[in-house]
Order: C-alpha cells, then structure tokens, then sequence
C-alpha cells in the first residue's frame, strides 16, 4: 500500500462536520472577505501566540511582504535572511525592492547561524528574517540580541511553526512581528490559501490592516497606495475550528517524530535535533544520508512518497542570480541540500507505516 507524504483527507474526516457548517454559515450571511469570522479567528490566533494583535491575510508570502512594507523598508535596504528556506522568504524582500543577504545555517538546527549575523551588518541592513524551518524555532536569543544592539527589525518567518516554542515562548512571538502561512499542508492550514501576521506593536498591526486593504481603514478613502491581501470569511471559519485540534496534531507529529527516531537509532541515517529549550512542532520530519538518492529511489519503489525541502537553496537559483552569489558562498547550505530527505510526516501516520519506513531504510542502509 502506498505511503503518501501528507494526508490531508484523514486530517478533515473527523471534523468534516465542523467544517461545513462554516461553509454553511458563511454561505448564509455572505461575508465573503474579511468579516466577523476572520476577526474572531485574528483574537483566537493572536492569544495562541502570545501576542496583542493578529492580522489576517490572504497568503505566508503577504505576511513577509507586509509587515516589512509596513516597517518601511524598501529600495537601498537590506535585509539578512536564510538560503535554505523557501523561496517565499526572499521573494518578500525583493517584493518591497530591498535586497536579501543570505547568511548559512546551523546543519544541526537547520536554521540561522547567529555567529555569522554580526559580519553580516551593513549600514543599509533594516531588518534579519530568521525562519522557524521544519517546526523548530530558530535560535532566537543571539539573533534578538544582534538585532537589538544594531537597531535593526526582526521579523519570524513562522510558516512553517505554528505551535513550536523557544524557552517557553510560542513561535510567532519573537521580534518585531511573527509571520505565518496557513496553506493547507502546514501544521494549521486553510481550505486553501492563508496567512498572518503576529505582533505586540498597535500601530505596525493598524498599518498591515490598511496595507492588505488598498491602503484604508475607511470605504474609499485611502491613506496610501496599499494592495489587496484580505483572508476570506470562509478560510477565517475554518481556521477558528482547526485551531482547537493544532495542539493535538502537533503532539501527534511530535510522537510519531519520536517514533521514527527509535525506529532508525540504528540505521546508518541523521535523524533530526530538538535543540534545548525548544518544542519542535515536526512540520516536517527530515533525515540526513550520504546515500539520499539511492534511499529516496528505495523508499519510491517500495511506494513511500518522500520531499526534498529544498533541494536547490536560493543564493544558487536562477530567480537570484542577480545577486551575485556563487556556489561554495554558504558551505552548511550546499552541503546539506543533498543530504536531506523528508520521510512522510503528519498527524494521522500510522505506527505500521512508519515501521515499514523505517524497514525500508535499514534495508537500503545495508544494500547501498
Ligand atoms: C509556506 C511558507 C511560506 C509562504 O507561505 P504561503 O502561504 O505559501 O505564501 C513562507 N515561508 C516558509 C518558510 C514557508 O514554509
């Protein structure tokens, strides 16, 4: 039987109820976009993060763009961020004409290395872009205390961490301002696309509220040219109920996270790190190997579905050629992107499945 990498339908069966009858009342009253049930979702969000206030957008990508055009940040600004991520992150960045400086990555965390953010710092630097990768938020008090140091923004890409802790404290929650993606294959997601932005600072919320909505608080009458990245009524309903369950999905990731460490303690294959003081929310559950190819082919002719997150990081892909990066500038990042191997990794994946993971790569361990 086929292993599928995610599992989205099992994760809906048990509330298929709960999420028609969104459907149901969103139909009734027509508040398509923005509306009651998005803002009762943006107080929920914002208290399950820890912070005063939530706004909700249409996309992860619009909450990055946000709340740096919000911060003001724009041509001549640079801002330093991670190459091993997605794309996404960088895209905002070039989205408000400023220019990212990619700096590399602790290959046990998978994320910012702070010892290499100080020589990083320009005078044009306005803001570092940690990302929270994989479900494990990155290393926040350093990067925080650079940051503060120099006057400079921070901004979470908590896309992929949406429940994750860092000594106590939800990811989201760190910097100036907390993003997140709710695509529906994400520890919480939408029936289709979402996003949001978390922050304690009034004003940058009432910004990115007028910035996602033609640059207005008031019907036609708009302070600045802003853009229309709204989250829908129906995205907001949904989100209001999967919230409720992302506690217990994500103690289900981190168990069966635990499952696979034990399964493959003999294998000749990385597992993952849970840093100290983290509680790491398995949005994605990756392996290291010399032999990646030849476990991935392994793992596809047994019918495993496996990911490769990423395998060309960002200072080598053609979109950012421009910047000038060459091949061997971020020695952590390239060696590890062909290493990497995402196993199947979601709530609803039985024991059986992960043993028989785990059995097809000891097999191929001992075969290649
Ligand atoms: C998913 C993701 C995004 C973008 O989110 P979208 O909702 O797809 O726009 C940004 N950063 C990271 C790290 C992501 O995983």
């Amino acid at each position: 039987m086929k292993i599928p990498f995610m599992d989205l339908r099992s994760l809906h069966e048990g509330i298929s109820e709960e999420l028609r009858d969104v459907f149901d009342r969103i139909l009734d009253k027509s508040t398509f976009v923005l509306g009651p049930e998005v803002q009762t979702f943006e107080q929920e969000f914002a208290a399950y993060v820890g912070t005063r206030y939530c706004v909700a957008l249409n996309t992860g990508t619009a909450a990055i763009h946000l709340a740096l055009a919000a911060l003001g940040i724009g041509p001549g600004d640079e801002v330093i961020t991670v190459a091993h991520t997605f794309i996404a992150t960088a895209e905002a960045i070039t989205a408000v004409g400023a220019t990212p400086v990619f700096i590399d990555i602790d290959p046990i965390s998978f994320t910012m290395d702070p010892t290499l953010l100080e020589a990083a710092i320009t005078s044009r630097t306005r803001a570092i872009i940690p990302v929270d990768l994989y479900g494990q938020v990155a290393d926040m008090d350093p990067i925080l205390e650079i940051a503060d140091h120099h006057g400079i923004s921070v901004v979470e890409d908590a896309c992929q961490a949406h429940g994750a802790e860092y000594k106590g404290r939800k990811a989201g929650s760190f910097g100036i301002a907390g993003c997140f993606s709710f695509y529906p294959g994400k520890n919480l997601g939408a029936c289709g696309e979402g996003g949001a932005v978390t922050t304690d600072d009034a004003e940058l919320a009432q910004r990115i509220r007028m910035w996602r909505d033609h640059g207005s608080s008031k019907r036609y009458e708009h302070v600045f040219p802003g853009l229309n990245m709204r989250m829908e009524g129906i995205q907001g309903g949904i989100l209001s109920v999967k919230l409720k369950y992302l506690d217990l999905w994500n103690d289900q990731r981190r168990s069966a996270a635990a499952a696979f460490d034990s399964a493959l303690a003999m294998a000749n294959i990385e597992t993952p790190t849970q840093m100290n003081n983290r509680h790491h929310v398995y949005h994605l559950y990756v392996v290291q190997s010399d032999n990646r190819d030849a476990l991935r082919k392994h793992l596809a002719d047994a019918d495993i579905e496996t990911g490769l997150h990423y395998p060309t990081p960002l200072h080598l892909q053609q979109a950012y050629r421009f910047l000038g990066y060459r091949e061997g500038d971020l020695p952590m990042t390239e060696r590890i992107k062909d290493r990497i191997l995402s196993l199947p990794m979601h709530p609803h994946l039985k024991a059986e499945s992960i043993e028989r993971i785990a059995f097809e790569l000891q097999e191929s361990c001992y075969v290649s």
